[in-house]
C-alpha cells in the first residue's frame, strides 16, 4: 500500500478512468480531478462523488502540475501533450492498470494475458477454469471490468486481459505469470511500427519474478523486445494441443484448443489443473452458433475484425458452407491471405470493403449484411454452414462488432 494521496488527476473519463477515480477516492484521496477533452463524457456518480471535480472540454494545466499523481486511461497515448506536461513538472504518471495493481495484495496473484488476437477468449477460459476449481476469480482488465474495480473485493486470483495501450505506462503492474499470445500488425498508428508494438507488449513481463511464467511465441520483433525481460520463458508455439483433456472442449476451432491449452498453462501457475473442459463457454461474437429455423448452421464471428482473426475463424469451419466477408476495410489488408482457409468454398462480399474483397477473392458481391444473409440462405443447402467472419471492422454500417453480430443473429432468426 502506498501513502495516502491528497490529489489525484485522472486523464480520461471512460470506464477505466471512472474506476480509477473510484479507487482513488476509496483510498482516501481528498480530491480527484476527472478530466476529459470530450464535453459529453459521463460524470462520476459513484461513492464520494462530492470529492470529484470534473474538468471536461479542456485539461487544466494546474491539475497536471499541482497534483500528487496522474492516472492515465488507456485511450490516451503516453506521448500525449498533457502527459508530457505532468512528467516534465516531475509528477508521476501511471496507467490505470498500474494504479490498480498498487492496491492489490501480494496474496492476490495476477495472471496477465496480452496479444493481438485471442486475449478475451483466453482470459475467459482461464477465469472459468479457476472458478471451477473453487477460486474466487476476477476476470477483466482491457475487456469488461477495469482492474481498479477489483481492488478490495477479496479475489483470490485475477485473470487480467491487458492491451498494448495499457502497457505504455505500466507502473507497478507485476503479474505472477504473463503471456503474449501472438503479434500481428495492428494499432501501428499508435505504436509507430512493429518494433514499437512489440516493445509495448513485452512490457507485460517487466514485473515478473525470475520463476514467473513468461509465455510468448517465436516472433522476430517480440524476441528482440523481450530479450532482457525477467521471467521463465515458455514458447507458446510448443504448447501441446493434443492433450486428451482438450478433447472434452465443446467449442469450435483448433485455435480454441490452443487458447484452452494456454489458459491451462496459466492456471497451473496457481496450482489449478482441470480434468474436464466440457463446461467451458466461448464468448459472444466469436464463432458463436446462432439459433435458426432453416436447418443451416449459422455462425457469428463478427469479432473477426481483421484478416488474421478471419483466417482463424474461417479455418475453424468444417465441411461445406458459405463465408460472409466485408465491412470497413483496413488500409493494406491482405485479403488474399484468406484464400487458403476459404478452401474453395463460396464467399459473399458486402459493405464498404465488399468491392475490394470481391476484386481479390471473387465470389458474389452485395451491398449490405442483410442482403448477404438472404443470399447465403439461397446458395446453401440444409445441413451446410454460413459463417460471418468479416475480416473488417464494423464501422461502415454499425456502431461496433457487437451490434453487427446482434443484427446478424436477428436477420438469421427472421429467416423462414
Ligand atoms: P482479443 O480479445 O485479443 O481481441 P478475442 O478472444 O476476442 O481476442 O478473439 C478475437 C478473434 O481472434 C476471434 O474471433 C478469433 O477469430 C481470433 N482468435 C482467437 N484466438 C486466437 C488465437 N489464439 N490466435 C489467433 N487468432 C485468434
Amino acid at each position: 500500500m502506498s501513502a495516502t494521496l491528497s490529489k489525484v488527476t485522472v486523464l480520461g473519463a471512460g470506464r477505466s478512468g471512472q474506476a480509477a477515480a473510484e479507487l482513488a477516492l476509496a483510498q482516501g484521496a481528498r480530491e480527484v480531478v476527472l478530466t476529459d477533452l470530450n464535453t459529453e463524457a459521463p460524470l462520476y456518480q459513484g461513492p464520494h462523488a462530492e470529492r470529484v471535480r470534473h474538468v471536461y472540454g479542456v485539461h487544466d494545466e494546474a491539475d497536471l502540475i499541482q497534483t500528487d499523481l496522474v492516472v492515465l486511461s488507456p485511450g490516451i497515448p503516453a506521448r500525449a501533450a498533457p502527459v508530457k506536461l505532468a512528467q516534465d513538472a516531475g509528477v508521476e504518471v501511471i496507467g490505470e492498470l498500474g494504479f490498480a495493481a498498487r492496491y492489490l495484495a501480494k496474496t492476490q496473484p495476477i495472471l496477465a494475458i496480452t496479444g493481438t488476437n485471442g486475449k478475451s477468449t483466453v482470459t475467459h477460459f482461464l477465469a472459468q477454469i479457476l472458478e471451477s476449481a473453487g477460486m474466487r476469480t476476477f476476470a477483466g482488465g482491457n475487456l469488461g471490468t477495469p482492474l481498479s474495480a477489483a481492488v478490495g473485493k477479496g479475489f483470490q486470483v485475477l485473470a487480467v486481459e491487458v492491451s498494448s495501450y495499457q502497457l505504455e505506462l505500466p507502473g507497478d503492474f507485476s503479474p505472477w505469470a504473463a503471456v503474449i499470445l501472438n503479434l500481428s500488425p495492428d494499432h501501428l498508428g499508435r505504436h509507430g511500427d512493429m518494433a514499437g508494438y512489440a516493445q509495448a507488449k513485452a512490457r507485460i513481463f517487466d514485473g515478473l519474478r525470475p520463476a514467473g511464467l513468461a509465455g510468448m511465441p517465436h516472433q522476430e520483433h517480440l524476441e528482440t523486445a523481450a530479450q532482457d525481460k525477467p521471467g521463465r520463458r515458455v514458447w507458446l508455439d510448443d504448447v501441446d494441443v493434443d492433450q486428451p483433456v482438450l478433447d472434452s472442449l465443446r467449442i469450435l476451432g483448433r485455435h480454441n484448443r490452443w487458447n484452452a491449452a494456454v489458459a491451462m498453462l496459466l492456471a497451473a501457475e496457481v496450482g489449478v489443473v482441470p480434468h474436464d473442459l466440457s463446461t467451458l463457454q466461448g464468448l459472444p461474437h466469436r464463432l458463436e452458433p446462432v439459433p435458426s429455423r432453416d436447418e443451416r448452421t449459422w455462425i457469428n464471428d463478427s469479432k473477426a475484425t481483421n484478416v488474421e482473426a478471419a483466417q482463424v475463424g474461417i479455418s475453424a469451419l468444417e465441411g461445406p458452407g458459405v463465408i460472409l466477408l466485408g465491412g470497413k476495410g483496413k488500409d493494406g489488408a491482405d485479403y488474399a491471405a484468406l484464400q487458403g482457409p476459404i478452401d474453395g468454398r463460396p464467399i459473399i462480399c458486402f459493405g464498404q470493403a465488399g468491392p475490394e474483397i470481391h476484386a481479390v477473392l471473387g465470389g458474389e458481391l452485395v451491398a449490405t449484411l442483410e442482403q448477404a444473409v438472404a443470399r447465403a440462405q439461397g446458395v446453401t443447402l440444409p445441413g451446410e454452414s454460413v459463417l460471418l467472419s468479416p475480416a473488417c471492422s464494423s464501422f461502415d454500417a454499425f456502431d461496433n462488432f457487437e451490434q453487427r453480430g446482434r443484427i446478424f443473429a436477428r436477420l438469421v432468426q427472421e429467416l423462414s
